[in-house]
């Protein structure tokens, strides 16, 4: 049965309609999209359809932080050790939380043709920072992320630029540190 709007073959909402005199109810079927536009973000089962896609994506995120950490503690583990050795302020651990803030991040974004890679702004990066924490650490994320030296999004600028610094990150040109002045890290609580 394809979609009653739009056509498409790839339907996964059915719609039952009651008919007015009684009988058969008619089943419609929708692409998600389109029962989405149809029936609004109020409608039950889009609110049920949006907690699921929030689900997946969280999942997904999950899962490939975990792999990123697995590759940190491996192929890097050498490479951010003496990061640490010169410079003791951030721990290991600061670098895989800025490092899982960063797969957060770019999570949803599609590769720039240019440089193929995907690049998260500061204010992005910061975000995700807060998430990330929040995800990880629950009622205490706040602390943790002190405890890890993650106080201000100032402190995020400074092991960001130190790792850019290291050509362990990426930089592009137009990257400033002052993009990272004052942006909200868990100003809201
Ligand atoms: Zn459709």
């Amino acid at each position: 049965m394809p979609c009653i709007v739009c056509g498409k073959e790839h339907v996964n909402v059915y719609s039952k309609i009651a008919p007015i005199n009684g009988g058969q109810p008619e089943i419609r079927a929708y692409c998600q999209h389109c029962f989405i536009t149809t029936f609004g973000e109020d409608d039950p089962m889009v609110i049920e359809i949006r907690a699921m896609q929030k689900e997946n994506r969280e999942k997904q995120i999950s899962e490939k932080i975990a792999r990123d950490m697995q590759q940190l503690r491996t192929h890097f583990r050498f490479k951010i050790e003496e990061l640490i050795a010169r410079n003791p302020r951030f721990s290991f651990e600061s670098y895989e939380f800025i490092y899982a803030s960063l797969t957060r991040a770019v999570h949803d974004m599609k590769p720039d043709p240019q440089t193929r890679g995907r690049h998260a702004s500061a204010a992005e990066l910061v975000r995700a920072c807060e998430q990330q924490a929040r995800h990880a650490w629950g009622d205490n994320a706040r602390a943790h992320a002190q405890s890890l030296g993650f106080s201000t999004s100032s402190d995020i600028r400074d092991i960001v630029f130190y790792l850019v610094e290291n050509g362990c990150l990426g930089r592009r040109k137009d990257d400033n540190r002052a993009d990272f002045d004052g942006l909200p890290f868990f100003t809201s609580i």
